[in-house]
């Protein structure tokens, strides 16, 4: 892919025209960076928010609620207003550690374009039935929620009558709401965990409002039907030490339905990523980046939902924003001091960790003393717990818990695993680590339902 002669040469480049990528680009434009190029490869900029006709966007970034649509063009008129350069319709097919971007359109066939900084924000797709395993046979009628959303919204086609939903994630519940306003019965939300994985806005708005009954510990164990669904079998499930959760035998129970949507989790689309050598985050399955969404290869930046997957738009926008600024900068280093030495900020590094209840940290490196926002999810439900974040004299560890410093604390009524938490590590508390430190966050005591 590499040998390609290279057509093209911006700046910046970033893959995806959602939300996060149109966000990258309109803040690294801000900084002062007018050779900006977006790669797209749907017709249309706005990545998946065009599907989402929904209300609920915007209220953290205009203080106003927009629908998703409304809420891309925004993002899009600011693009237009700076004459961003967009290429659409290009599919981006292979990054290299030397900053060449491949792709291919059907204007230029496969072009290459090389890059002072790529910004990945290539979003993240639905988990299919193939992951699950679920039993029985395979006929037509299952579709992950966001197909079906894309189906209805899109094109005004109705995938089903009579619906259950497997999994209580956003895009389960909007659908639940969303069959079900189309004049669909929307008979279950089965989901396997004890709580909901959505927000808890989504719950009341799209299941209480409309009496849709949400199962929680529950699956489902088998799919009937030859040519078309025509029910499912579901059961409780349990946890059982060293098998997960496993369904309860006995508890099985038959629901007549022609469409099952699977809303069972969302995926990073990091093939990009790994296939230029980048390492991902076990517990994101994004890039491990710094404070300024730099991965391990400088100047790559990752952001939005390929990085981690953000409850809202909102949030994967104002990362970008963060991604968009730091490219703009480092290639503006690079112009005035030419060469890579001067985009390295002087030989501080320390490593974040979660204690497991804290799922993960995003970042997971911190190489500058500055104020530096920290996103982070919890792994289960957690009544008043206490979040600890405290800094070690070194990357292993080894100067013992004797040399733990206390970096905050902070009390919470509620900790769920589908609301995304922030907190800042202010400049102040990175002066006390040394270079090679590790601040680790730590939820205590940890009720867990
Ligand atoms: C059903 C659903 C309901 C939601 N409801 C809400 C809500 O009510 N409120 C809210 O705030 N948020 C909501 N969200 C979340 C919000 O949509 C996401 O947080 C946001 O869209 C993430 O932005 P992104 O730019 O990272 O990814 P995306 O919007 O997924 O954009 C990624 C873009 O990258 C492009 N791309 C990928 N690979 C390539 C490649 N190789 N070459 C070129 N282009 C590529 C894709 O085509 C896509 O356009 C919802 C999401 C879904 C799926």
């Amino acid at each position: 892919m590499t040998d390609n002669k290279i057509n093209l040469k911006y700046d910046i480049v970033i893959i995806g025209g959602g939300p996060a990528g149109m966000s990258a680009a309109i803040a690294a434009y801000e900084h002062g960076n007018r050779s900006i190029l977006i790669i797209e490869r749907e017709k249309r900029l706005g990545g998946i928010l065009k599907q989402c006709i929904h209300p609920g966007f915007g209220l953290e970034m205009y203080k106003e609620e927009l629908t998703g649509p409304e809420f891309a063009a925004r993002l899009i008129a600011k693009v237009r207003e700076y004459n961003i350069d967009c290429r659409m319709s290009s599919m981006v097919l292979d990054i290299d550690r030397k900053l060449r971007v491949t792709g291919t359109s059907s204007d230029l066939g496969v072009f290459t374009v090389q890059a002072g900084a790529v910004i990945l924000a290539m979003g993240c797709r639905e988990r299919p039935r193939g992951a699950l395993n679920t039993p029985g046979t395979r006929p037509s009628g299952v579709f992950t929620a966001g197909a079906a959303q894309y189906f209805v919204n899109m094109y005004g086609y109705l995938p089903g009558k009579e619906v259950v939903i497997l999994g209580s994630g956003d895009i389960g519940l909007i659908m639940a709401r969303r069959m079900t306003l189309e004049g669909a019965k929307v008979k279950a939300v089965c989901e396997v965990m004890p709580y909901s994985g959505g927000l808890a806005r989504n719950i009341e708005q799209c299941l209480n409002d409309f009496n849709i009954p949400l199962l929680l510990s529950h699956t489902v164990v088998e799919v009937h039907g030859k040519e078309r669904v025509t029910g499912v079998t579901i059961a409780q499930v349990e946890n059982v030490p060293g098998k997960g959760r496993v369904p309860v035998k006995g508890t099985e129970q038959y629901i007549p339905c022609d469409t099952l949507l699977l809303s069972v989790g969302l995926i990073p689309e990091n093939e990009l990523t790994t296939s230029c050598g980048i390492r991902l985050n076990p517990a994101t399955k994004g890039a491990e980046v710094d404070q300024d969404r730099q991965t391990e290869i400088p100047g790559i930046y990752s952001c939005g939902n390929v990085l981690h997957v953000h409850d809202l738009a909102d949030f994967a926008a104002e990362e970008a924003r963060i991604a968009g600024e730091a490219a703009a900068e480092r290639v503006r280093k690079l112009r005035e001091n030419a060469g890579e030495k001067s985009c390295e900020e002087g030989g501080f590094k320390v490593g974040l960790k979660a204690d497991g209840k804290v799922r993960y940290v995003v970042p997971q490196v911190i190489t500058a003393k500055k104020d530096v926002g920290v996103y982070f999810r919890v792994s289960d439900i957690f009544k008043k717990p206490t979040l600890v974040v405290t800094a070690s004299g070194s990357a292993d560890g080894a100067e013992g818990e004797a040399a733990e410093n206390v970096l905050l604390k902070k009390k919470y009524l509620k900790l769920v695993p589908g609301t995304m938490q922030t907190v800042t590590l202010k400049k102040e508390m990175l002066e006390q680590i040394p270079d090679g430190g590790r601040i680790e966050f730590k939820l205590l005591p940890g009720d867990a339902e």
